[in-house]
């Protein structure tokens, strides 16, 4: 274990960990980035947006930019002032007093591998997938877990869109505005969504539903061309042409790491005191979708991830 407390240490490497990490170094914190590591489900160092092609919403843009190359150039400008990234996985954290403790690598292991002054939780979540076998492979190339990053892309385009929450009926409605037709896949007979998602989505004529149907495959070569269906009543099976697959069965937040030591919503988000960005551990602060199952942007995630920064900084000021 290293004996030096690190001012701040940053637990995740998306548009909030980095952003924070810009801020803080900037505000001569040193901050230690513990980026994450490559996973089988998908998390990678720079998060969510390492999955998608081109991003066309990130202000600053106006000609877009591929996802993995618009962490890449936060990367450089967060070490570019310094923020010291490390690709490796928290694996523990010990909050219940100061400094804080963090493991990488074996849990067990009975000393840390970093001390923190203050901590930055920006771990973010992942979208839940269908697990289906050639999902992944097509992920950003017709298959995609965000309509708003990815709709416009499918301008006039017979797409799908899986899940029965309010979500996936916002996702329908939304993708009505590109696509020529939206077929909602949904695997039961009723839809968990709030009835005024229920009723814009079921008077929007671009809009279909296939009820009680399950998606067992995503077909194509280099993109999606259809997909594979398994009526659950019938046990009829069929193929859908599609060249779109919006997987919107909800996400889960990358928390569980903190379970028993930060306060959470029932859904698994953690919770701050807004309009800041403190959890309930004093000196412990959270941005970005590990704590917003509102807006789940980039660029909202970025603005959390700076004020987290100030509100890591100013807090350090008022310590002895
Ligand atoms: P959700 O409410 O948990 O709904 C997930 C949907 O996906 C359910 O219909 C579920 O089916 C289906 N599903 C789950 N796993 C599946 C699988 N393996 N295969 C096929 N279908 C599967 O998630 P959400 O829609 O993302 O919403 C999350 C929260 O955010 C909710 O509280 C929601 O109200 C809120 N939200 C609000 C708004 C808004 O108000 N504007 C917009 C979006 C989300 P079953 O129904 O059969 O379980």
């Amino acid at each position: 274990m290293s004996s030096d407390v690190h001012e701040v240490v940053i637990l995740g490497s998306g548009p909030s960990g980095l952003t924070a990490a810009i801020y803080a170094a900037r505000a001569s914190l040193e901050p230690l980035v513990i980026e994450g590591e490559p996973s089988s489900t998908g998390d990678q160092p720079g998060g969510q947006l390492m999955l998608t092609t081109d991003v066309e919403n990130f202000p600053g843009f106006p000609k877009g930019i591929m996802g993995p190359e618009l962490m890449m150039q936060f990367r450089e400008q967060a070490q570019r002032f310094g923020a010291d990234l490390r690709t490796e996985k928290a694996t523990r954290v010990d909050l219940s007093q100061r400094p804080f403790k963090i493991w990488v690598g074996d849990p067990s292991a009975p000393e840390p591998t970093y001390l923190a002054s203050s901590l930055i939780v920006s771990t973010g979540a992942t979208a839940l997938m269908l697990d289906l076998p050639n999902e992944q492979r097509l992920l950003g190339h017709g298959v995609s877990t965000c309509a708003t990053c990815d709709g416009f892309f499918f301008r006039d385009h017979d797409i799908a869109v899986v899940g029965g929450g309010d979500s996936a009926l916002e996702e329908a409605t939304f993708l009505t505005k590109f696509a020529r037709t939206v077929t909602i896949i949904h695997r039961r007979d009723e839809f968990r969504a709030s009835r005024i998602m229920q009723d814009r989505a079921m008077a929007n004529d671009k809009i279909r539903v296939l009820w009680n149907t399950e998606v067992t495959d995503v077909l194509g070569d280099q993109t999606v061309e259809g997909i594979s269906l398994f009526d659950n009543t019938t046990n009829e099976i069929s193929q859908l042409p599609v060249t779109g697959l919006f997987v919107a069965i909800g996400h889960r937040p990358n928390t569980d790491l903190f379970t028993g030591q930060l306060a959470m919503k029932d859904n698994g988000y953690l919770i701050t005191d807004t309009p800041s960005t403190r959890t309930n551990v004093e000196g412990v602060f959270a941005c970005g979708d590990v704590q917003d199952d509102t807006y789940r942007q980039a660029i909202t995630a970025a603005g959390s991830g700076c004020a987290a920064a100030i509100d890591a900084e100013r807090w350090l000021e008022i310590q002895e």
